[in-house]
């Protein structure tokens, strides 16, 4: 496929206001594209020369696309022709323009030049492939000569999108659910493989690699999919429930309990001496906790392993967990060897999906369990088997509850032992039950910031007065709004929010937000934040799990913590879960502390 094609393709995508227009839009795309090239239009669709989770950093700084664009345009563009820094001048533009594609665009379309217009999704994607690969001396030259080289070969539309790839600015709003219903309408005419494609998907994380695969093997081919080491595997998630009793009917007479650890979550990926690291969003994380990685290099007893646990920071002489305002210390860009000694970390390790060259999510927890013991000791000084008791009644779990509760863990997770392993699942497999601050039994809801109102009186100075927020509808993947937060933010808080809203502000609503309010200005839903609410209530102004006009909506809602780096929008409260807590606070606990 033409690279001019896929650029049409882009400008009815960033045209569109909803959602199955989105989808519509794509699958067409996707028909008219060969197997070769289908990996690379889904990550370039999203922006991308690689999947997501991998570390490929095509980062230019607004200065060296303006640098790239002077140089592939100054010298027939009237607007720059015989301009002293012609730098300076797409700058200017841009700034008048908001947008560094806008800019480009009309210089490229004002020069004066030919364009063979042949060059294929295949071509452009391996000239930015190098953009990103480009190290040591002369990175800065080679990265703006490359682009500029690449943008004088494009048509002005083309040039107008490439340029918003190294930028990070391509904000098409693409989520990967909707490629997933784009690629089964193409094949199949309809939505129906989209649970193929979801499964193939979750085990992998990469769209491209799904993508190739459905394409060359077709449906067999995907349901053949197994981890693979290097790829992160979307995480199986937790329920909750009200009760034990209501637990106990759902994970039948025997079941095994273990320690909530209040840090966060890491999955080990080891070949031979090579481990990698994945966060609960599936960031690559290797490069910022060097003590698991060796912890995991030493301790973990197998050739190939992907194993999950929860990483906290631990002391070891007094066999103290420390708050996880202590973890989250390690979550840094600088000093990170440094933190390593000062607040060193343990991992908890509570499951084992891989060993050894095989994928064995499928067999029974207390097999996967029995496996993990075998290669991880439960005394080991970086990498520790979580304590795990098989269980039978309301009673242990309030004694086991109470015990976690009073070594200041945040509470317990109980497990069906005869479940498999789901990967991107939230299903009775796993059932968490969490303390609170005020010692009863609730959970607060992480949502995704979906806009800011205007800010009035002393709060002017921040630029906002008030956030939108929503959580996601998984059937959907749309948006639906739930509260407007106006108070619960402290003045740190509000700035905090105003410098990130205006990193993400988009200039219409994104399509996959749906709301009934508008808000001063949109931006993307990328921010989640964990609130605290009094209540969730009915109401007429919100669209989270709307039926006949009437959504749901929080009261008292309060900021708790932005999970900025660890919850990927996609992973805020569904709609679904809202609908349970909704259900669940009629219901009091029976776990009394
Ligand atoms: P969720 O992960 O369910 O979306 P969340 O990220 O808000 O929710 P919690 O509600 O606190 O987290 O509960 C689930 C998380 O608990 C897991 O993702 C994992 O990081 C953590 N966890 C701690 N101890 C365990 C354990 N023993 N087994 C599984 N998960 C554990």
């Amino acid at each position: 496929m033409k690279f001019s094609t896929l650029a049409q393709y882009y400008e009815k995508l960033e045209a569109t206001s909803k959602r199955l227009e989105l989808v519509d839009i794509l699958s067409q795309l996707f028909k008219e594209a060969k197997a070769e090239e289908i990996g690379k239009i889904c990550y370039l669709i999203q922006g991308r020369v690689a999947p997501f989770f991998e570390p490929t950093e095509l980062g230019m700084a607004e200065s060296l696309a303006a640098q790239a664009i002077g140089r592939a345009f100054d010298p027939t563009s009237p607007r720059l022709r015989g301009a002293s820094n012609p730098k300076e001048e797409v700058l200017k533009l841009y700034r008048k323009k908001g947008n560094m594609g806008l800019a480009a665009v009309q210089l490229a379309t004002n020069a004066k030049r030919r364009t063979t217009n042949a060059l294929s999704v295949s071509d452009v994607f391996g000239e930015l492939g190098k953009i990103a690969e480009f190290t040591g001396n002369g990175t800065v030259e080679k990265k703006v000569s490359t682009l500029s080289d690449l943008l004088k070969k494009l048509d002005p539309i083309s040039v107008k999108h490439v340029v918003n790839i190294p930028l990070g600015t391509l904000r098409l709003g693409i989520g990967d659910p909707t490629v997933l219903d784009a690629l089964s309408l193409a094949k199949k005419g309809d939505k129906s493989l989209r649970p193929v494609l979801e499964s193939a998907y979750n085990k992998t994380s990469d769209l491209g690699y799904v993508a190739e695969t459905f394409y060359k093997k077709g449906e067999k081919g995907l349901s053949s999919i197994k981890l693979i080491v290097g790829k992160p595997v979307r995480p199986a998630l937790a329920e909750r429930l009200p009760s034990a009793e209501e637990a106990i009917k759902r994970l039948g007479p025997e079941f095994a309990a273990e320690p909530k650890f209040d840090g966060f979550r890491v999955a080990v990926h080891k070949n031979g001496d090579k481990v990698e690291l994945f966060s609960r969003n599936l960031e690559n994380t290797t490069h910022a906790f060097p003590d698991i990685v060796r912890g995991a290099q030493r301790e973990i007893k197998a050739k190939s392993a992907i194993l999950e646990g929860e990483a906290i920071a631990y002391n070891p002489l007094t066999s103290e967990f420390l708050p996880f305002q202590e973890t989250t210390k390690r979550r840094r860009k600088y000093k990170i060897e440094e933190m390593a000694i000062k607040l060193p970390l343990v991992l908890f390790a509570f499951d084992l999906l891989y060993l050894n060259g095989k994928d064995i999510t499928a067999i029974p927890y207390r097999e996967r369990r029995k496996l993990l013991q075998s290669i991880v000791s439960k005394d080991g000084s970086t990498v520790r088997l979580a304590e795990e008791r098989v269980l039978h009644s309301a009673e242990e779990i309030t004694k086991f509850f109470n015990e976690a509760v009073s070594e200041g863990l945040e509470g317990l997770m109980l497990k069906k032992l005869d479940s498999p392993y789901v990967a991107g699942g939230r299903g009775f497999h796993w059932i968490k039950f969490k303390r609170s601050q005020s010692g009863e039994l609730t959970d607060t809801v992480d949502c995704v910031l979906l806009g800011v109102y205007a800010g009035r009186g002393r709060r002017t100075e921040f630029g906002v007065g008030g956030l939108l927020v929503g959580v996601y509808d998984e059937k959907k993947d749309e948006f639906v709004t739930i509260s407007r937060i106006g108070t619960g933010l402290t003045d740190e808080e509000f700035r905090k929010v105003a410098e990130i809203a205006r990193k993400i502000k988009v200039s219409k609503k994104p399509a996959r937000v749906n709301s009934k309010v508008e808000p001063a200005f949109w931006v993307e839903p990328k921010v989640v934040l964990e609130i605290y609410a009094d209540e969730i209530t009915k109401s007429p102004i919100h669209t989270a799990g709307e039926e006949n006009g009437i959504g749901y909506a929080l009261r008292f809602p309060r900021l708790v913590k932005f999970r900025e780096s660890d919850k990927r929008a996609e992973d805020a409260t569904t709609v679904e879960e809202i609908k349970k807590l909704y259900q669940n606070q009629y219901e009091r606990s029976n776990i009394k502390i």
